[in-house]
């Protein structure tokens, strides 16, 4: 990219003079960055050209990745680390008197996403352009993304998150790819030359413009796209007439009506309401993204050469916010290029694929039929047909059919079940765990297993190493690469090499030095942000993820309160000095989750100013978790805490990237715990509680009772009581819905049952810790077996199982 520091100051100075008409001496940093970042983006996108040229040339399958989410994290820094620039910038840059960390700090963090499934997105569209997939993202431009979280009197507020105010220098708008998307309006069909047509009339129109984010693979030869939709009236769109009589807002009714479809991410606990938006967005991104695969398929393959299409395209469906992909590329297929039925639906299933992200009841989507008829009424039809044929080919002479059939058919109850949608539709369906697959497999899709079993499989699910360790971590990847070359970059499995070096005192002493600064360095942000003096050579015991009751921070947090009522009875009591660390967003209208982060924040208050204490634990809670907080966090945890309910948590990713980063997991025999325990081996984790089984169980034996437990375990009867007896202020601070959830219904997500065995294995961990050299030999266990966790691995797997490229 640049030959030296020199030529890429010259280079960058040039650029400087040119975009800004001003000396460098005279920008501002967000300037120098701004300069910087499109330079390096102007560069990816020509190479992203090469690269479909390529790609093109040796008729590659193309891989569509569609999600609602991406959360991509900031990009200067790596794809400088990607395009081999790192150094040679950071060099030229320090010459000029600026810092390449400050200035990438003044990159928007696009929060376009909620969580694990929106930042998995990320990392794979980072693996695939490392693997020299042909991929391309599908998403929305949200102007808004996920709220930003702050926090007011101890309490969780929401601000806009207006990302977009300054420009994003790595998009590039493409007009000319816009495509028209059809809401609403009617429906009638038409007989002619025995052929029934469907013309659709009186429809509203909504233009889909793309903007292009290149996705630059590490080592800089593979530059993928990442296309995000934006929700645009057509020009037209304005009422003249109204506006002359100075009914301006009524003028721009419409207008302001098509851009809210993608003004704001949803956040993914939803309430009712916003329902009809979020359903359009869904529509909005399906059906533009499916158009321009088919205009670009039918321009490098020619308009009759569909049988082939499944063998050139593969279509991969994020979840079921995609879902539409079935109906609407059988639309396209049936209506637009006159297949028929049984020739499309072949097509359809063969091309697209799909992955299940949660069991949670709640989570899986469905649309009133009436509100999906209205608002897209041939994709209703569609839809209504594939049900019809789908109870038609089912087989009626078996029993259990009846059963099977409620559970299995897409229309049901007047709603549109949108994961049956996408397992009828596609030709693999996908689990993100092993343990979570067996549970797709034997219980929530047992129906479609009994037909279709070889459709489901599972994909465990992985994260960027370079982003969460080579680009979070730098002193820890150097000290890995003096060990073991540079290879585990480009192939994670490497860092089994690093084994050898639990013998090793010196190598030791360094990981455990390298942890020290990195919880230093992350001290003094805790300083900066919130005041809160914390130790860095305490013990940090960290939880940062949603906010939500199945991950159980309460469980954590109960943990801490006891720690604080036995200081109390005992201010001399052997314990090694903790600081507890959470961060984490509630969902806006989630109120457990929200009751939660106050009750942190009140644990929190009355922990750090107790001075009998505080000496010994610290709590706190980091505001607006994201991307960029993350890759500060992670590398200074010596503890992850990683303790859902078993059997709730799908994989989990965070628990992966604290593994790459050496820390070691406390936490419960769910999602790809699973997996961790096997690789580390039983002395380098934290197990306890109960088992998915055993939490299965009790909900078909019924006889859990939470109550029960309190009575036999006074330390947390204390607990719960001190939730509402005025330990943490008057009547009006009671936190009387998580006492009641706990203990009027039942603890739904079995606190109380594991409270016990959590506590006795967090001072396990704490023993395990006060032994240094044991400690530093388990975290380099835990490096040394998280190779398998790389995202590169996983789309790997999708390559050859599911999507049958390369
Ligand atoms: C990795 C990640 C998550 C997922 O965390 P889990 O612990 O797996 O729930 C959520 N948010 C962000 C910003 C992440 O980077």
């Amino acid at each position: 990219m640049f030959s030296g520091k020199e030529d890429f100051k010259e280079q960058y100075l040039a650029e400087v003079s040119e975009t800004m008409a001003k000396p460098f001496g005279e920008c501002t940093r967000r300037e120098k960055y701004e300069v910087l970042a499109k330079m390096i983006c102007s560069r990816a996108a020509k190479l992203h050209a090469e690269t479909r040229l390529r790609h093109s040339t040796l008729r590659r399958k193309e891989v569509y990745y569609f999600s609602m989410e991406f959360l991509l994290g900031r990009l200067l820094t790596n794809y400088l680390i990607n395009f081999g620039a790192e150094a040679t910038v950071r060099a030229g840059l320090k010459d000029l008197g600026e810092d390449l960390d400050e200035l990438s700090r003044m990159e928007p963090d696009p929060g376009l996403g909620n969580g694990g499934l929106g930042r998995l997105a990320a990392c794979f569209l980072d693996s695939m352009a490392f693997e020299d997939i042909a991929a391309t993202g599908m998403g929305a431009r949200y102007r808004f993304g996920l709220f930003k979280q702050k926090i007011e009197n101890g309490k969780q507020t929401e601000e806009p998150d207006p990302w977009l105010v300054n420009g994003y220098p790595w998009e590039i708008r493409n007009w000319d790819s816009a495509r028209q998307i059809r809401f609403g309006g009617r429906v009638e069909r038409t007989f002619e030359n025995g052929k029934i047509s469907f013309e659709h009339t009186a429809y509203q129109t909504v233009l889909a413009v793309p903007y292009d984010v290149p996705i630059v693979g590490y080592g800089g030869k593979t530059v993928n796209m990442l296309r995000l939709w934006q929700a645009e009236p057509p020009e037209e769109k304005i009422d003249l007439a109204a506006f002359s009589r100075g009914e301006y807002s009524e003028a721009v009714r419409e207008r302001n009506e098509i851009e809210a479809i993608t003004a704001i991410l949803y956040p993914d606990d939803t309430t009712p309401a916003g329902k009809e938006l979020r359903l359009k967005q869904e529509y909005f991104l399906t059906a533009a993204g499916i158009a321009s695969i088919i205009d670009h398929y039918k321009h490098q393959y020619g308009a009759s050469a569909w049988r082939a299409f499944p063998d050139r395209v593969a279509i991969h469906t994020n979840d079921t916010h995609p879902a539409l992909c079935v109906p609407e590329l059988m639309r396209l297929l049936l209506d637009q290029e006159n297949l028929e039925w049984d020739d499309a639906w072949d097509i359809v299933t063969k091309t697209i694929s799909f992955t299940n992200h949660t069991i949670m009841p709640e989570a899986l989507e469905k649309w009133p039929i009436g509100l999906m008829q209205q608002l897209l009424p041939r994709v209703y039809m569609i839809i209504e047909e594939i049900d019809r044929r789908y109870r038609e080919s089912f087989d009626r002479s078996l029993p259990g059919w009846q059963e099977r059939l409620s559970s299995s058919a897409v229309l049901w109850d007047g709603q549109v079940r949108m994961a049956n949608l996408s397992i009828i539709g596609s030709h693999s369906v996908n689990g993100v765990a092993a343990i979570h697959t067996d549970i797709l497999k034997n219980d929530v899709f047992k129906a479609f297993c009994h037909r279709d079993s070889q459709k489901f499989n599972n994909k465990t699910n992985g994260v960027s190493h370079r982003r969460f360790l080579l680009e979070s971590n730098p002193d820890l990847s150097e000290l890995i690469t003096s060990a073991i070359g540079s290879g585990w970059i480009s192939d994670a499995g490497q860092l089994e090499n690093l084994l050898p070096y639990g013998n090793d005192s010196a190598f030791l002493d360094e990981l455990e030095k390298i942890k020290y600064g990195n919880k230093c360095r992350l001290a003094s942000y805790i300083k900066e942000s919130s005041g809160i003096i914390i130790d860095p050579a305490s013990l940090f015991d960290v939880q940062v993820k949603r906010i939500h009751a199945y991950k159980r921070q309460l469980l954590n947090i109960f943990k801490i309160m006891h720690l604080y009522n036995r200081l109390k009875r005992d201010p001399d009591m052997d314990l090694h000095p903790h600081t507890f660390i959470f961060s984490g967003k509630a969902a806006q209208s989630y109120e457990f989750a929200k009751e939660t982060v106050r009750l942190i924040h009140a644990l929190a208050d009355k922990v750090n100013s107790d001075p009998q204490v505080s000496e010994k634990i610290k709590v706190v809670f980091l505001e607006n978790f994201g991307v960029s907080l993350g890759q500060l966090i992670y590398p200074a945890a010596d503890i992850s805490e990683q303790i859902s309910t078993a059997g709730k948590e799908a994989s989990g990713t965070g628990n992966m990237k604290f593994m790459f980063n050496g820390a070691v997991t406390l936490g419960t025999m769910d999602g790809a715990n699973v997996e961790i325990h096997e690789l580390a081996g039983d002395d380098n984790i934290f197990i306890f509680g109960l088992s998915a089984r055993e939490v299965a169980e009790y909900g078909f034996r019924g006889d859990y009772h939470s109550q029960d437990i309190c009575r036999r375990l006074p330390d947390l009867a204390q607990i719960t009581d001190q939730l509402v007896n005025g330990f943490f202020g008057g009547q009006t601070d009671a936190f009387w819905s998580i006492h009641d959830a706990l203990i009027r219904y039942n603890d739904e997500y079995f606190v109380l049952a594991d409270f016990e065995d959590y506590l006795k294995t967090f001072f396990r961990a704490g023993e395990a810790f006060e032994d240094r050299r044991k400690w530093n030999r388990m975290s380099l266990a835990n490096i040394a077996k998280a190779g398998y966790f790389t995202s590169d691995r996983t789309v790997l797997q999708y390559a050859e199982e599911i999507w049958n490229v390369k």
